[in-house]
């Protein structure tokens, strides 16, 4: 067949560009198709490639510039076109964009994690380190050698071919170990049900909740009302139902979910844990809990520990006496089973507060002007909408934030509400991260996405104060990114240690628990009127209702998690998961049967190679961080722009640049002090 150049020519002229394979500081969302993806997203790989191997095969002397600065611009077009696709396909999904996405996903990672086993790069990186050049790096820049270096050692960049070969199988069946073990936890979980005829037996429970059985069952075809492990039916019966026997039924079903028969995950767990300690050996490591924390900020395994039995230690009393006081309000000795409907019933009885009597005071808009002002105040800076840019939806907004001199230092888009496209949750996503080079720096953007509830006919949306907590937390990952200023653009923004991500975020949900900036904007949609004050005291006095047993919870979670992860050894402690039973009893309000099985279940831990393990206390963590840096806004003024700057100049600007240790005693002048979280908790004398 012959083919004529010139058609060939002019096709190809005709044919737009690939919007994926340039940086725009605007994505032309209106313009990326899904025809782009795979193509693009393949090509960017290969451009990767070539820039890496051409790094690692220049013979010329070793600088910044050509190993350090390369290494990090070998990716820069492919990290920006993955944000832009995982984000598509985040809140505007298809079949056709998810087929392309679990297409090219794969490939990348694949890509990614090769990088650290090329050799001759390695090569190279070693090299560089060994110049008189890298001997005079200072602050960041010196922090990105060291923690290179450091990450491909800890992927396998040192070890011998066979102990290469040894790492690769061991992540292999890591994958598949804990793919089957979040498929265990599934299946038992759909394996279950408990349907009930009489409707006499569903006393207590809510309408909606027996709207919702009803509806499981009609899905079925069965009569009645159908049950299920699944928390939107499990939660309602634990809480609500008055018949105890249905509840201690189902309770226990939960408890040894995947523990038995066909679906049971203990050898998974023992296989998992057996394969992460050869796995830290092999690399260097103690224990698992070690080489996990070694760039995070608790650093080791042992001071995680002794994070989490302090904590321990300072909740136990205020637990004994939540405990006390619930079996005397029940009146009886409680089983586990008991534990939330008897607190539900305590709790209506002390505060009589429902939640849903602050709506009319969140107005979505007003809320989101009232935080920008508030971080006007702190920051200085302003945040202003931006018309006529390139959205996915028409209920996207895009917003510009300047400094005090009017500059522009990034641009972020707000996508809040449900669609049948967009995934669950809320989540915060950097799409360009700018670096603060010599000569200027350059603007970040980045976006902000949630589920929250959508307004309702010529209604606002008007929100939960659960919501208006997850606006603030979004937004505070938000400017994390956006006012960065770091020279080194992979130890920018939020790409910190994960212990330390969290607290950007979580420190702007105080706000909203405060009178002075809940004034700002809680105000009655219709008559402008702020939270009147009983309803204001009734909320704050809620939320220390049984906050011991909220955080022994988490602590049992975490103390399990790094005893299984450091301690933990079949032949002297035995079955694990009883080995896990018995200290978790230590942290449970009413005594565990024989056969409580959690941790066969406990996805954070088993349900992918890393995920949570040996790090389930960053969530205690991180609640220390935010409410103990709080106090310096609390003692000095929640809108004080000299707080407010020390925040900004030694936290947020930051990024990795240094130790998250180092940054944290820069603003507070010591370390972290876990009393903050007490007092906000209610668990002081
Ligand atoms: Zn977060």
């Amino acid at each position: 067949m012959q083919v004529s150049w010139k058609k060939c020519f002019a096709s190809v002229e005709s044919m737009p560009e690939n919007p994926l394979l340039t940086i725009n500081f605007f994505i032309p969302f209106d313009r990326i198709a899904v025809a782009d993806v795979e193509p693009g997203i393949r090509q960017l790989i290969a451009k990767s490639q070539t820039a890496i191997d051409s790094i690692a095969a220049h013979d010329s002397p070793r600088t910044f510039e050509n190993t350090m600065l390369a290494l990090e611009k070998a990716t820069e077009n492919l990290d920006y076109a993955m944000a832009v696709v995982r984000h598509l396909e985040s809140v505007n999904t298809s079949p056709e964009l998810r087929a392309a996405w679990n297409a090219v996903e794969p490939e990348a990672s694949e890509f990614y994690s090769r990088i650290p086993l090329n050799e001759g790069l390695w090569n190279k990186l070693k090299a560089y380190a060994e110049t008189s050049d890298a001997k005079l790096l200072r602050g960041a820049k010196l922090r990105f050698l060291t923690r290179t270096l450091d990450s491909f050692r800890r992927h396998g960049a040192e070890l011998d071919p066979a102990g290469k070969k040894r790492l690769a199988e061991m992540d292999v069946e890591l994958t598949k170990l804990t793919t089957k073990f979040s498929e265990n936890v599934l299946d038992a979980t759909n394996a279950w049900e408990l349907v009930i005829t009489d409707e006499s037996k569903l006393a207590g429970l809510p309408p909606s909740a027996m709207a919702a059985a009803r509806q499981s069952a009609a899905a079925k075809k069965v009569e009645g009302w159908r049950f299920t492990l699944q928390a939107p039916s499990y939660v309602p019966v634990m809480t609500y139902l008055d018949d105890r026997e249905i509840r201690h039924n189902m309770w226990q079903a939960f408890a040894t979910r995947a523990a038995k028969g066909d679906h049971d995950n203990r050898p998974l767990i023992l296989r998992i844990l057996e394969l992460r300690k050869e796995k830290a050996k092999l690399l260097g490591f103690a224990d698992f809990a070690d080489f996990v924390l070694h760039d995070r900020m608790a650093h080791k395994g042992d001071r995680a520990m002794a994070f989490v039995e302090d904590l321990k230690t300072k909740t136990d009393k205020f637990f004994a006496i939540e405990n006390a006081a619930l079996e005397a309000f029940a009146g009886r000795k409680l089983e586990p089973w008991d534990v939330g409907y008897y607190a539900e019933k305590q709790r209506r009885a002390l505060y009589d507060f429902d939640e849903e009597q602050l709506r009319p005071y969140f107005p979505a808009e007003r809320v989101v002007d009232g935080m920008f002002q508030i971080v006007q105040r702190l920051y200085g800076i302003r945040v202003k909408r931006k018309e006529a840019v390139p959205v996915w939806h028409p209920d996207v907004r895009v917003y510009e934030v300047r400094d005090s001199q009017d500059s522009l230092v990034g641009a972020f888009y707000a996508d809040w509400f449900p669609r049948e496209t967009k995934r669950d949750g809320a989540w915060m996503e950097a799409f360009i991260t700018g670096v603060d080079a010599p000569g200027g720096f350059e603007p970040h953007s980045g976006c902000i996405c949630g589920n929250l509830t959508p307004p309702i006919g010529d209604k606002p949306a008007l929100l939960t104060h659960r919501e208006v907590e997850t606006i603030f937390h979004e937004f505070g990952h938000l400017l994390h990114h956006v006012l960065s200023r770091v020279e080194v653009r992979s130890l920018a923004g939020t790409a910190v240690a994960w212990d330390f991500v969290e607290l950007p975020s979580q420190i702007m949900e105080n706000w909203c628990w405060e009178r002075d900036a809940l004034d700002l904007f809680a105000r009655h949609y219709q008559t402008g009127e702020p939270i009147p004050e009983d309803l204001f005291r009734k909320m704050v006095r809620a939320r220390t209702y049984r906050a011991a047993n909220g955080q022994m919870r988490q602590l049992g979670f975490g103390f399990v998690d790094l005893k299984l992860h450091r301690e933990y050894d079949p032949a002297r402690d035995g079955d694990v998961v009883q080995y896990a039973r018995n200290i978790l009893q230590q942290f449970t309000p009413a005594p565990l049967p024989a056969d409580y099985a959690m941790i066969a279940g406990f996805t954070h831990l088993f349900a992918s190679p890393v995920a949570y393990a040996a790090g389930y206390y960053s969530y205690k963590w991180a609640e220390v961080l935010d409410a103990d840096a709080f106090t310096r806004f609390r003692d000095e003024g929640i809108f004080s722009p000299a707080v407010g700057g020390a925040f900004r100049d030694n936290i947020l600007a930051r990024g990795d640049s240094e130790d998250p240790a180092e940054l944290y005693r820069r603003f507070m002048g010591r370390d972290p002090d876990p009393e903050a979280l007490l007092v906000r908790s209610g668990l002081v004398s």
